[in-house]
This record gives structure tokens, C-alpha cells and sequence, in this order.
């Protein structure tokens, strides 16, 4: 069994089209494939048309951003039910922020010269999408200033760079508490990610998102180095959490690529057996 439980639709900032991911995931010969869009679940039900069209199981869920002391915490809900008032009202509250957010980061880079408008990156956001800094990144790119959104991040759009601008974003803590009362699965992604604000959480720290609810640490991630890997595994040993692993493919807009890293199909079948609040999507196979 070849699951995938991290990946991202032209929801949010994957250039991919959620049809277009389940179809891709197929071509990967995966076995399952989950779609992770940026605060939003609005990809689930073209995902799952496309599921049973291609004969693939679906797992549906959402990666909320969150914010620990200023720094970026990724949280996995998986199977959550989308129309759960509280947990849908701060997504959209998330989302709002990030409109504001994404127009005053691209002021701070005008003021500073480098060639990108407000109106060059809202179009680079697809309709309904999640806006983030890979759409500026995409503006950039096509003005030519830099060739890929890696190259964008690295030079203007990471976290440490003074043209960054927060948006707003639940602790851990409440987020884990959102998706348990919506009846999800919550799996703390990549928790040791170094390119992305590397030791925002201790492990101290991660015990208490375990003791707030937290079922998993999402352990084989391309972000995570051998050490990384063998940490979370130790961890999520210790602290009584499933492992999962996944890909977190973004299309062309990152290099890695669906089924990079998988998940043991005994760990999908706990988030199953935990989850309330959406079912899997289990066609027949064809
Ligand atoms: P935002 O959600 O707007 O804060 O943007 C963060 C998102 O940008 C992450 O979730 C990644 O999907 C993406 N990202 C972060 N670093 C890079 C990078 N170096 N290259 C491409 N995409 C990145
Ligand atoms: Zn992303
Ligand atoms: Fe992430
Ligand atoms: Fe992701």
C-alpha cells in the first residue's frame, strides 16, 4: 500500500487542480493520497468526484497554519467535518488575514524596488484559493526577477526577511483543540522542518500539543534530514503518537514529488478508526 498524506491543490498554493492532484496521485501508483490545502477544505469535493472517477482512496483534510512565539507551527487535520462552526470560523479568519497580509508585503517590496505589484499577484492566486507567498513568489518569477519560487523565498519571501508579514494564526494548541472538536485527526506536520524556522517546538513542548489532543507527528517529511527523522520517531514513540509519512507535493511548485515519503497503512487506519468527522473516500478499484 502506497499512501501519501500531505499534498496541496490549486486551493491554496499547489499549481495543481484538486481533480488534477487526485489524478497525479494515481500516475504515482499511489494507494491513497490526501489532499492538505493551506486553512481551507474547499478542494474536497472536486478531490473526491476525481477519487471515485480514478479508483483511489481519498483522505480529506486541512494544514492550518499556526503561530508559537512569532514563529510558523503546521498543523494536519485529517477528516474533520468541514462545515464544523468554530473550526470553519477561524479558517476563514485566517484566510481574511492573509489578504490584508499578502498586500502589505507586496508594499514593503515595491517601497524597496523590486518589481512586483498588488495586482500582478492576485493574479496569480487561482479563484477560491488559500492566497499565500508562493502566489508573490509566482509574480515574481513572472516579472522575471527570479527564477523559481524557491529562489523568491530564499531571497525576499522566508520567514526571517524584513519584508515578511505575519497574518493571523491560532496557537497549536487551540488548533489541536478545533479539529478534535470537529471530529478530525490532528498529526503536528513536520515538526523539525530546518528551512522553514527550524526548533520552534521543543519536545516539551510538542508533549503538551499530546496532552491537548495531538494523535501524530508527520516524521518522513522532505524537509526532514535522517536526525529529524529518527527524533520524531523517538518522540512520537515515547509520547504514545502514530508516525506518518508524506511527500507535501505542491505541483511545480516545489521539487518534491507524490509518494516521496509514505505512510504504514496501520497508521492510516488509526486516523481512521479516530476520526468522526468525515469518512475516507473508498472507491471500488478499477
Ligand atoms: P505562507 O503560508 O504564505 O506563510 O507561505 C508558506 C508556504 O510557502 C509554505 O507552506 C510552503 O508551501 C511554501 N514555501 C515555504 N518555503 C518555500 C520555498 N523555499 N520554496 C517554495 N515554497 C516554499
Ligand atoms: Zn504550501
Ligand atoms: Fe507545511
Ligand atoms: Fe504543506
Amino acid at each position: 500500500m502506497r499512501i501519501d498524506l500531505h499534498a496541496h491543490s490549486t486551493r491554496s498554493d499547489g499549481t495543481r487542480t484538486p481533480a488534477e492532484l487526485v489524478a497525479d496521485a494515481r500516475r504515482a501508483h499511489l494507494d491513497a493520497v490526501a489532499i492538505t490545502d493551506h486553512d481551507t477544505t474547499s478542494g474536497w469535493l472536486e478531490a473526491t468526484a476525481a477519487a471515485h472517477e480514478h479508483g483511489i482512496t481519498l483522505v480529506s483534510g486541512v494544514e492550518i497554519s499556526c503561530e508559537r512565539d512569532g514563529r510558523s507551527v503546521h498543523l494536519l487535520g485529517y477528516l474533520v467535518d468541514p462545515s464544523n462552526t468554530p473550526l470553519a470560523t477561524e479558517l476563514a479568519k485566517a484566510r481574511e488575514s492573509r489578504v490584508t497580509r499578502l498586500e502589505r508585503m507586496v508594499a514593503r517590496l515595491a517601497a524597496d524596488g523590486i518589481p512586483v505589484t498588488y495586482a500582478a499577484v492576485l493574479a496569480k492566486v487561482p479563484p477560491g484559493a488559500t492566497p499565500g507567498r508562493p502566489h508573490i513568489a509566482d509574480a515574481l518569477v513572472a516579472a522575471g526577477a527570479v527564477a523559481t519560487r524557491d529562489e523568491a523565498f530564499a531571497r525576499w519571501l522566508h520567514d526571517q526577511s524584513p519584508y515578511y508579514v505575519h497574518h493571523y494564526a491560532p496557537d497549536p494548541v487551540r488548533a489541536v483543540g478545533l479539529v478534535q472538536a470537529a471530529g478530525g485527526v490532528a498529526v503536528l506536520a513536520h515538526p523539525f522542518t530546518q528551512t522553514r524556522g527550524a526548533g520552534v517546538l521543543t519536545d516539551r513542548a510538542i508533549g503538551e500539543l499530546a496532552d491537548a489532543g495531538l494523535r501524530g507527528l508527520e516524521a518522513d517529511h522532505p524537509d526532514h534530514d535522517a536526525p529529524a527523522r529518527a527524533r520524531a520517531h523517538a518522540l512520537a514513540a515515547r509520547l504514545g503518537l502514530l508516525v506518518t509519512g508524506s511527500s507535501d507535493y505542491h505541483g511545480a511548485g516545489k521539487t518534491t514529488r507524490l509518494g516521496d515519503n509514505l505512510t504504514d497503512p496501520a497508521a492510516l487506519a488509526a486516523i481512521e478508526a479516530q476520526a468522526t468527522g468525515a469518512a475516507i473516500v473508498r472507491p471500488e478499484r478499477r
